[in-house]
C-alpha cells in the first residue's frame, strides 16, 4: 500500500501531501525542510458501516488534515514524542496514541478507526502490525 507524505508547513502551518521530501509547501511555495529522522504511519482502517466521511487528525493537539477511509499516511517528523487524536464533527471521543520515535525506533505504525456508540461515536487510535500495512 502506498502511503501519501503528510507536513505541516513551518511557515503558514497548513497541512498538505507532497510527492517527495524534496518538495516545497503546495501552500505557500516556501522550502519545508521536512525532518528525516523519522515517520508515523497512520492507516484509516476501512469501517464496515461504510462511513465515508473524512476523519481529522491531529498531532500533539495541532491540526494535521483529514485522512480518508482506507487511507495510508506517513508523517516525517523528528525524533520525539506525540500524541495522535483523530476527531470529526460533533465526534469528539477519541481514545489517543502515545508514540515516540527515536534512534532504535524510527517508526511508528498506527491505525485510527471509528466505534459506533449508541449515542455518538468515538475515535481509537492504535498500533498496528506493519505487516498489516503491506509497504
Ligand atoms: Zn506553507
Amino acid at each position: 500500500m502506498a502511503a501519501k507524505l503528510r507536513i505541516k508547513c513551518p511557515h503558514c502551518k497548513e497541512a498538505s501531501n507532497i510527492h517527495t521530501i524534496q518538495d516545497a509547501c503546495p501552500e505557500c511555495g516556501k522550502p519545508l525542510n521536512v525532518s528525516t529522522e523519522g515517520c508515523i504511519y497512520i492507516y484509516r482502517q476501512g469501517s464496515p458501516m461504510g462511513v465515508a466521511g473524512r476523519f481529522g487528525l491531529y498531532i500533539n493537539e495541532q491540526p494535521y488534515g483529514y485522512i480518508g477511509n482506507r487511507e495510508l499516511l506517513c508523517l516525517p517528523l523528528p525524533f520525539g514524542t506525540y500524541v495522535i487524536h483523530s476527531a470529526v464533527g460533533m465526534s469528539r471521543k477519541c481514545r489517543d496514541l502515545q508514540v515516540t520515535i527515536s534512534p532504535e525506533h524510527p517508526t511508528a505504525y498506527t491505525k485510527v478507526y471509528m466505534r459506533a456508540g449508541f449515542w455518538t461515536n468515538s475515535f481509537v487510535v492504535e498500533p498496528v502490525d506493519p505487516k498489516l500495512l503491506d509497504l
